[in-house]
């Protein structure tokens, strides 16, 4: 029996859990169909991936040249971080993802890191370390050559209305079929289930399952079926952002940036088409109009005709992400905030969970429970992952900032892994022993700890007569395998020529 599922919303989120859908059980199991109203514009940013999305391509087997210039998409090793600790002495660090033949100097980067909080002077820059911070401070692209015995990890920046164009097409090409239509009325049945969802002008949309992919508005899962929402306020302060792009840089940079600005922070997102800048603040500390000039001047934009656009957002999440009938992701679920760039993430770690929790099930909500406690830690860890980059600040240059040092609202795993860091604990021993703590490897949060320069003061007696680090043969080893890699600018070029 082939299953009837409707997908509500039509923006990244709807489009890739239809592609996702479409690819496991298109032939035969499922008949999808996406129905959204295009009068309701999608989010429209949302435009940089952890490497989660390199493994959703690779699901559905499409290749890089096929989509990235079509998304005017660039490459990203990682985030590089300024300005948010500098009383630590640090102005700014880059946080790489990791890949595989890190494995080689994550040992001495972790051992620094150690010995630095012990008192010793020795380098603990994470870019360091990891060959992701050295092509991105070499301007390279994380592409390795097929001769290269290594498994690269990388993840993507990309135009958000693009690649939910090119998405669209591709779900179509699975066989979704995709309806026009407003969401006016959501009818349930007799148990409480959703029943069918009632548009102006696509008619009843009937369906075995369905999938809020409405954005923030939640229609089926915060509308219809009242599922509460649990909030992050307390310790996320963000609620705001103001956008404006600019012109992309002659060089393409290969990393996100994030800025810490007076009362938040900002993005700046190279495409190849344009740069996508944004300041994420708290409308409690800012308002919209003084948000928008500080980012002007922060991007020489003062005198600028271009016109700014503003959003609000609420951080949080459904208490139970999988109701009933119906599962919601997307902004539908929740939403954590930008920093870090999990959004997509959890949307692949969303649908695939559900689509093996269905199939064990046999297609009943038998798991659905333990589904829901799996995906609510998840957004709680990425949560302590980002509270982490807010609480550990150094700046002094406002309440918002001194507030969020004050945050005393902390998860009783964040604090865990705090305190084992800064007793000199060994933490990479705590997250082996006990991985529920953290949705994130030991080896992020050493990025996140020693980039922010979290270590006690410098002992008074140094040790000169021993390397720990073993830093030159460490840089000549990572400037050797850098030496295979392809600049940044090349290999997008190379790139658009496959494509084309
Ligand atoms: C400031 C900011 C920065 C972000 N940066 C990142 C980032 O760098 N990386 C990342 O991964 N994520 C980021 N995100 C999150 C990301 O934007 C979203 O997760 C992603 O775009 C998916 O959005 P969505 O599809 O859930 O919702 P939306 O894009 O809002 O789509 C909602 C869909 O629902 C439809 N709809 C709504 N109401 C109705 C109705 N009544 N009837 C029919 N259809 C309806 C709309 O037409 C639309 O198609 C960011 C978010 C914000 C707010």
């Amino acid at each position: 029996m082939s299953l009837r599922i409707a997908i509500i919303g039509g923006g990244t989120a709807g489009w890739m859990t239809a592609n996702l859908l479409a690819h496991r059980w298109g032939a035969g199991k499922a008949r999808i169909t996406l129905v959204e109203a295009p009068e309701i514009a999608t989010i429209g940013v949302g435009e940089g991936s952890t490497p989660t999305l390199k493994r959703f391509f690779e699901i559905l087997g499409i290749a890089e040249a096929e989509w990235m210039p079509a998304c005017c998409a660039t490459y990203k090793a990682g985030i590089r971080f300024r300005g948010w600790s500098p009383a630590s002495g640090v102005a700014q660090y880059s946080h790489p993802f990791l890949t595989q033949i890190d494995l080689h100097t994550e040992e001495a980067f972790t051992l620094n890191c150690r010995n630095r909080r012990l008192g010793l002077d020795v380098p603990t820059a994470p870019g360091d370390f990891l060959l992701g911070g050295v092509l991105a401070a070499q301007g390279k692209a994380p592409l390795a050559p097929d001769h290269f015995p290594f498994r690269m990890e990388y993840g993507y920046h990309f135009d958000a209305t693009l690649l939910g164009q090119f998405l669209r097409d591709q779900a179509l090409a699975r066989g979704v079929s995709h309806r026009q239509g407003r969401v006016q009325d959501i009818l349930r049945d007799d148990e409480g289930a959703i029943a069918a969802v009632m548009t102006d002008r696509a008619g009843p949309i009937e369906a075995d399952w369905f999938v809020d992919c409405t954005g923030f508005a939640a229609l089926l899962m915060r509308g219809a079926l009242d599922v509460p929402f649990a909030g992050f306020r307390d310790n996320l302060f963000n609620d705001a952002a103001v956008m404006l792009p600019t012109p992309s840089a002659a060089s393409i940079p290969v990393e996100t940036t994030a800025t810490a600005l007076s009362h938040g922070w900002a993005w700046s997102i190279p495409l190849t088409s344009r740069n996508g800048n944004g300041y994420v603040y708290s409308r409690d500390f800012l308002s919209a109009d003084a948000a928008e000039q500080e980012l002007r001047a922060a991007l020489g934009l003062r005198e600028s005709p271009v016109e700014a656009r503003h959003l609000t957002f609420q951080t949080g999440q459904l208490v139970r992400h999988w109701e009933r009938n119906c599962l919601a992701v997307g902004l539908a679920q929740g939403f954590v905030e930008p920093l870090e760039a999990t959004a997509l993430h959890l949307v692949l770690n969303t649908v695939d969970l559900f689509m093996d929790h269905l199939e064990r099930g046999r297609f009943t909500p038998q798991y659905r429970d333990a589904f829901n406690a799996v995906i609510t830690d998840r957004v709680e860890r990425v949560r302590d992952y980002i509270v982490a980059h807010y609480k550990l600040n150094t700046r002094d240059d406002s309440d918002y900032w001194r507030a969020n040092r004050d945050n005393g609202h902390l998860s009783d795993p964040l604090l865990h892994i705090l305190d084992t860091w800064f007793r000199r604990g060994d933490l990479v021993a705590l997250l082996e022993q006990q991985p529920e703590l953290s949705h994130f490897t030991s080896a992020s949060w050493h990025c996140l700890l020693a980039g922010y320069g979290a270590f006690p003061p410098l002992a008074e007696m140094q040790r000169e007569d021993v390397d720990f680090y073993r830093s030159r043969d460490l840089a000549r080893f990572l400037d050797g395998c850098s030496l295979n890699f392809p600049s940044h600018g090349d290999a997008l070029a190379q790139m658009k020529k496959v494509a084309a």
